[in-house]
């Protein structure tokens, strides 16, 4: 077994990562199928204003239901996606179905809520990934550009290129907001918050899972909440499970709250069917 191991060191290709590879592979040339067959639809995630308990706002999560698979998780399908570029592709449906629904929504139920969706780092860098076609789009539907906020990740904000502060900008410029997704757990630097003017920023669920009464991770949500304030932030905290986590959030001072305790991701329907009744919801106002 000993002389197996130290064989095993000069092994490129295990037949577990040959293994892998092959699924890979194979989800791969499934996942080009899956838009034009339907199987790719999108989840939306109430996010509630903490003071009040009032949904404000949501975060569309794409679903992929595979044929045989059943649902793939986007934690796997996503890099997938990245690898193979197809992830213009799926970022443009999931961009023209959630502001075709944001209409749909205005004009059937007399509610606008803003709906953040996640552009990973692939995204920037792909050319193909045209954002004139995106706020065209919004034109035609006669939406403001506030209605969609742009979730990213601090990885992004690290790269200096031209193509991410042009990218960056040009949302702003059509009127749309932009979260800094998972933060803490990055290369965290507030001068990057301040430098791309981010709106929001959403505080990881790994520290608001663990989050009780005078610990560490209590004093951290309450530094990260009341620098985001003086950077002129709002901050929304990740996976809120129970209400005690929910009442330690409120305390330090939090504004938004996304998590199972309030909803699960949920279909379209399903989230029509949370909607406050004949409300309308400025989306300017955050
Ligand atoms: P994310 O943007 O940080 O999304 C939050 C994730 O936390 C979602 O996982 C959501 O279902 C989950 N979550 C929400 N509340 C709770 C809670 O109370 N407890 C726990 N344990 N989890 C909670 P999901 O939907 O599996 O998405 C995973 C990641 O995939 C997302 O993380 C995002 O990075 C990526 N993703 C999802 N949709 C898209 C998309 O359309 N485009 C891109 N580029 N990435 C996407
Ligand atoms: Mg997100
Ligand atoms: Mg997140
Ligand atoms: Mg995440």
């Amino acid at each position: 077994a000993a002389k197996d191991l130290g064989r095993s060191r000069f092994c490129y290709f295990t037949p577990a990562m040959q293994e892998a590879a092959e699924i890979r592979l194979r989800l791969t040339n499934d996942l080009r199928h899956a838009l034009t067959d339907n199987q790719i639809w999108v989840a939306y995630q109430p996010i509630v204003d903490l003071a009040t308990g009032e949904i404000k706002k949501a975060e569309a999560l794409v679903r992929w239901q595979h044929p045989t698979r059943g649902l793939v998780s986007p934690a796997e399908f996503i890099p997938i996606a990245e690898d193979s570029g197809l992830i213009a592709e799926i970022g443009s449906w999931v961009f023209h179905q959630v502001a075709n629904q944001v209409a749909k929504w205005r004009v059937n139920h007399h509610s606008m809520f803003q709906i953040s969706i996640n552009k990973s780092p692939a995204q920037f860098h792909n050319n193909s990934d045209k954002m004139a076609d995106w706020f065209e789009h919004l034109n035609r539907l006669g939406l403001p550009g506030g209605c969609i906020a742009v979730e990213i990740t601090e990885g992004l904000l690290l790269d200096n290129s031209s193509v991410v502060s042009d990218k960056l900008l040009a949302f702003k410029d059509a009127g749309m907001q932009t979260s800094l997704d998972d933060f803490g757990t990055g290369y965290s630097s507030l001068s990057y918050l301040k430098k791309y003017h981010i709106d929001f920023l959403k505080i990881d669920q790994a520290f608001v899972s663990n989050l009780v009464a005078n610990s560490t991770d209590m004093a951290l949500c309450e530094a990260i909440i009341a620098m985001a304030h003086v950077l002129g932030m709002k901050v929304i905290a990740e996976g809120v499970e129970t209400v005690e986590q929910r009442d330690l959030l409120i305390k330090a001072g939090c504004d938004y709250g996304q998590g199972y305790l309030f909803s699960k991701p949920v279909t379209a329907e399903e989230f029509e069917k949370l909607f406050p009744v004949e409300k309308t919801e400025s989306v300017a106002s955050s």
